[in-house]
């Protein structure tokens, strides 16, 4: 750049004030005032011949399509990514451990979540429009062709007609495949594996990159769903949002008492004394809402203030950061209760089952990244047959808009669970300081 370019005055367009100003800010001031609106405007209210819900109905649709146009080959470039960075030289012992207590700490996750969720019953009452209660496939398959379904036996046509479990079950070989192909002693094989390592982390940053711009539409589409919301339902609306938030908290909260402290009281260590020294991690992670962002404070938390040594650290938390997400699995339980509730759909044993596959897989391939939970719960949607349209989309769009709350406290839990399984692993490697406990 020359010097005068340099000095030269930036060019600020009509909409710089929109680009320039915080998402999330113009989010939630999207959320408040298609809420108010919605709510202060008479029901079915006109200008000239159309009602308002007809006119910004494909605004807030618009939003939704873009979000699903992506979805597809993010999980495919995430999934990929996240598994191929397991190092086949750490799957020794320490890296099977690791990942069965990722696998049995996620499984409690969804079952609490679950739990909780029908005890909370989110989005009940709420009778977005009754009429369209049952969106979803009326023949819901058997257990045992739903875990069989999960092998594609055309992977391309599971791409091409967007079926989510086949999806990442493939992904998922294909990412361990291209693992051990990066770390083989071929120079051969090793560098092609690189190349196509390098084309999906290029694919990946590129679909970032697409999101990002999805996200500065948000705010409208964010207004419009919630107009469409609060016109048709009232203000009846807000306790239901209420109601979400409160049982992702309390689910949470849940998790922490009832998972993390009771495997630091398996393990001999003061639960108390580890929520003390976790609280830097936590709090990070609330705020900046990406485990991926996080992870430096993990690491020194780990390193200075729990005594774990790099060797475990240096490998359990990176991973668990990629595809450990216990706080995303709970929220997927909870907001997939929250809209069949609100849209009046049944959800049978098979749904349920296919909701708790379907948010262990999803968990894996769930970047670190602020809001990438959200995207998830279009899959889970999709993978029990509930379209994402009409009521849906309503239903998808009221939890959008208060996602970035409901992502503090579940990024909060995904990096809470790695701290946790990179002291299990310690601890029962025995390579834990245990001065770092003492007093
Ligand atoms: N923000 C979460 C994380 O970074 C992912 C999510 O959106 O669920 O862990």
């Amino acid at each position: 750049m020359s010097q005068s370019d340099a000095n030269a005055p930036k060019k600020r367009g009509i909409f710089a004030w929109y680009f320039e100003s915080s998402l999330l800010w113009r989010i939630m001031i999207a959320l408040v005032l298609g809420s108010v609106l919605g709510i202060i405007l008479p029901q079915n209210a006109t200008v000239g011949d159309t009602t308002w819900v007809s006119i910004l109905t494909p605004f807030g649709d618009l939003f939704v399509r873009m979000l699903k146009m992506i979805m597809v080959p993010v999980i495919v470039c995430s999934l990929i990514i996240g598994t191929s960075s397991i190092d086949p030289a750490h799957l020794g012992k320490v890296g099977v451990k690791t990942i069965i207590f990722y696998a049995i700490t996620t499984l409690f996750a969804i079952a609490i979540g679950l739990a909780c969720g029908l005890i909370f019953s989110p989005g009940s009452g709420l009778e977005l429009d009754a009429a369209k209660a049952v969106e979803k496939s009326a023949n819901a398959p058997a257990m045992s062709q739903i875990l069989l379904n999960i092998i594609p036996t055309n992977p391309f046509e599971a791409i091409v007609k967007g079926e989510i479990l086949p999806i990442i079950a493939f992904c998922i070989f294909v990412g361990i495949g291209l693992a051990y192909c990066k770390s083989s002693d071929d120079e051969r094989i090793a560098r092609s594996a690189e190349t196509v390592y390098a084309f999906f982390d290029g694919m990946s940053e590129i679909m970032f990159k697409v999101i990002r711009w999805v996200m500065q539409y948000a705010p409208i589409g964010v207004f419009a769903l919630m107009f469409v919301v609060f016109n048709k339902a009232g203000i009846g609306a807000i306790s239901s949002l209420l109601t979400v938030t409160i049982a992702l908290y309390v689910e949470l909260a849940v998790q922490v008492f009832a998972i993390y402290c009771v495997v630091c009281m398996l393990i001999g260590i003061n639960p108390a004394k580890f929520l003390k020294k976790v609280r830097a991690p936590m709090l990070t992670a609330f705020v900046t809402r990406s485990s991926n962002g996080t992870l430096p404070i993990t690491m020194r938390t780990a390193d200075e203030e729990m005594g774990i040594p790099k060797s475990i650290y240096g490998f359990v938390l990176p991973v668990g950061a990629t595809v450990n997400m216990n706080g995303t699995t709970v929220y997927l339980g909870v907001c997939t209760l929250f809209i069949a509730n609100a849209c009046g759909i049944d959800l049978t044993a098979q749904n349920y089952f296919t909701i708790i596959i379907t948010s262990m897989l999803a968990a894996i391939g769930t970047a670190g990244v602020p809001g990438a939970g959200a995207l998830m719960l279009l899959l889970i949607l999709e993978s029990v047959g509930i379209s994402v349209t009409g009521t849906v989309a309503v239903a998808y769009g009221m939890i959008l808009g208060i996602d970035a709350i409901l992502d503090m406290g579940r990024t909060s839990m995904n990096v809470t669970g790695d701290v946790v399984a990179s002291l299990y692993v310690a601890k029962t490697e025995g390579k834990l300081d245990a001065s770092k406990w003492e007093n």
